[in-house]
């Protein structure tokens, strides 16, 4: 047979896989038949301070802000999946849309819509249409807890959701 890697490297890979495996539930991934996949958060549990988008929020992440005020923050997101892909997030501690839409005042949740459809207004998007979404727990595929929607636009988005 050709001989493609070295005696120590053979067992390198193999060793890698197993300890990727064991390692996962610490790394918040989780395999799948389309490969390693960021594991869903639980979105009945308490807000966590240390997530991502609170630190965005304070500033010690850097992101490319696209518009604040009062009740809300957006930006742009980090892998964006159509031509405009830009998260909006309450600047209250809220998890989900569900902790949200229970636990806001009216101001929040207000301000919070009305910064949504700014955001999507000053991007152009009104006339050629955009799309919202919000992913909630472990169905959604909601990675981060802290609330956010997405305003994808730009070109035509296709079905609304992947069907399987
Ligand atoms: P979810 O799956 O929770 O609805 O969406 C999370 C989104 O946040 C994903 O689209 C992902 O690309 C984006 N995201 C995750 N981490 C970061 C980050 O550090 N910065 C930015 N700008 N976006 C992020």
């Amino acid at each position: 047979s050709i001989k493609v890697m070295s005696k120590p490297l053979r067992w390198l890979v193999p060793a890698l896989v197993v300890l990727l495996l064991a390692a996962s539930p610490f790394l918040r991934v989780e395999m799948s038949a389309g490969g390693i996949e960021a594991m869903p958060i639980d979105p009945t549990l308490p807000y966590d301070d240390e997530n991502i988008f609170a630190k965005i929020l304070l500033g010690e992440i850097p992101s490319n802000k696209v518009y604040e005020d009062e009740w809300a923050f957006a930006f742009e997101d980090i892998n964006p999946q159509a031509e405009i892909h830009t998260l909006v997030i309450p600047k209250g501690r809220y998890v989900s849309w569900d902790d949200f839409s229970t636990k806001a005042s009216a101001e929040e949740i207000a301000g919070f819509v009305r910064a949504v459809g700014e955001v999507a207004r000053a991007k152009g998007l009104v006339e050629p249409g955009y799309r919202l979404l919000a992913n909630i727990g472990a169905h959604g595929g909601q990675e981060v807890p802290h609330l956010h929607v997405h305003i994808f636009g730009g070109r035509p988005l296709g079905p609304m959701i992947l069907r399987r």
